[in-house]
């Protein structure tokens, strides 16, 4: 698509989106009285305006009926978070026996742990990013230790070569090779969360595979952001929160994914707690535990209705958006457009020495509606005068501006809005 840095096309291509109805059904936070230019969905998505009438359902029917709520609410609390299985499921590419909403990202990714990382004297490697999360990095190292190893020893990690941005998928490989015999898990950030860089997921997992080790994926920043395909790519686990993409508010509960040839198998050790055993005789109290054979069977906990309530909110907008394909396709378009915004603003700042560098991978493919970026000659100022002008983006130490247009409710006007604002700020006109 050839683009124009101006309103009328901005607008043109919000008029044809088939999309563009959804943007109404969100919060936009305020700037001086005017909707603020919001590009931090990638961190907490908006609220969709459905969310208190959903919270509302659950606050009468607990007024209403009390503890009967597990049974005669209208939407039972005992079988609360089954009502997301299958949405869920399809939003990632899974079956809705290996989906479960429950906890929080870190706890998921502990719990998965238990199960899928059983160091023994040979084989007790995992392969990660350096540039990873930190609390993906606090959580891997203080697992390696309940297993009293040493994660300078045990955690191999996967950085970019000196003077790149992004890790090459031939050194990943390489790595898993490397390290076959002793590699027990791959755990690595579907969509990296500080470069935006999407890494071959597929590949990854078979190349894990071969050599006899489990893949994993933390997909904090892709699920609800690219299309995925968990169940056909033989991923062993993943975890993701879904205050981010899928809008489910501060906290929400998070999902956990656990492949379909391992969901039977009730030997794999795990943590275990009452939401996990089997549905027919859990109020039976027996002393032995008999996990469900689905991926509930690693639930801890009965569910968090009220936040979950918020979550059935942004999933049934999902629903009626017809899922990840037509968000994706508008992604594509959008995120296109910022990265050709910004072209134009580099065009302007050449006189001053100013340049915004993208680090996101220029590839559609290999990028979703994230585009990171380095101000050169601004620094942290860049992003400092960007949020008192009105435009949400974040800082990410050492020197990065995240800004993602989210296709569900941001627009190609907004897009062009923030090319507007930057001249403003940085005098460019
Ligand atoms: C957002 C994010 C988290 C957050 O973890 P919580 O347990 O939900 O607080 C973890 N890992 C990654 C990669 C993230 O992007």
């Amino acid at each position: 698509m050839k683009y124009l840095n101006t309103l009328d096309f901005a607008r043109g291509l919000d008029s044809k989106d088939p999309l563009k109805k959804f943007r109404k059904q969100f919060l936009f936070p305020k700037h001086n009285g005017k909707e603020a230019l919001y590009f931090t969905g990638n961190s907490l998505g908006l609220q969709p305006a459905s969310v208190q009438k959903y919270v509302n359902i659950e606050l009468e029917d607990w007024a209403k009926y009390a503890v009967e709520g597990h049974f005669d609410a209208r939407n039972p609390w005992y079988s609360y978070h089954e009502m997301f299985a299958e949405p869920m499921a399809k939003l990632i590419g899974a079956k809705p026996e290996e989906v479960v909403a429950m906890n929080q990202l870190t706890v998921n990714l502990h719990l998965m742990m238990v199960s899928f990382y059983r160091p023994d004297k040979k084989r007790y490697k995992i392969l990660c990013e350096s540039n990873a999360f930190p609390s993906d990095q606090y959580a891997l190292q203080t697992h390696v230790q309940s297993h009293r190893l040493n994660p300078d020893k045990t955690l191999i990690e996967i950085a970019p070569r000196k003077g790149e941005n992004l890790v090459r998928k031939e050194d990943i490989l390489k790595a898993i090779s490397d390290n076959g015999k002793e590699l027990a898990l791959v755990m690595i950030g579907g969509v990296n969360y500080l470069t935006g860089q999407v890494i071959d997921m597929p590949t990854i997992t078979k190349a894990a595979h071969k050599v006899g080790a489990y893949a994993a994926f933390d997909l904090a920043h892709a699920a609800g952001n690219i299309e995925l395909s968990l169940h056909d790519w033989d991923v062993d686990f993943a975890v993701w929160c879904t205050y981010k993409y899928f809008n489910s508010g501060p906290g929400g509960v998070a999902g956990a994914f656990i492949h379909q040839k391992h969901i039977k198998n009730q030997k794999l050790p795990r943590f275990a707690g009452w939401w996990a055993y089997d549905k027919k005789t859990r109020f039976q109290m027996n002393r032995e535990f008999v996990p469900m054979k689905t991926a509930e069977g690693w639930q801890l906990s009965n569910a968090p209705v009220l936040s979950m309530a918020a979550y059935k909110a942004s999933l049934d907008i999902f629903t009626e958006a017809g899922g990840m394909q037509p968000l994706c396709k508008k992604s594509k378009l959008l995120t296109g457009y910022l990265e050709f915004i910004i072209d134009e603003l580099n065009k302007k700042m050449k006189g001053k020495k100013l340049k915004l560098e993208i680090i996101t991978p220029a590839d559609p493919a290999q990028r979703g509606c994230q585009l990171s970026i380095i101000a050169h000659g601004m620094g942290r100022d860049f992003y400092n005068t960007l949020t008192k002008n009105g435009v949400f983006c974040d800082w990410r130490n050492p020197n990065v501006v995240r800004l993602a247009p989210v296709p569900l409710y941001n627009s190609f006007e907004d897009v062009w809005q923030f090319g507007q604002t930057v001249e403003k700020v940085l005098k460019l006109k």
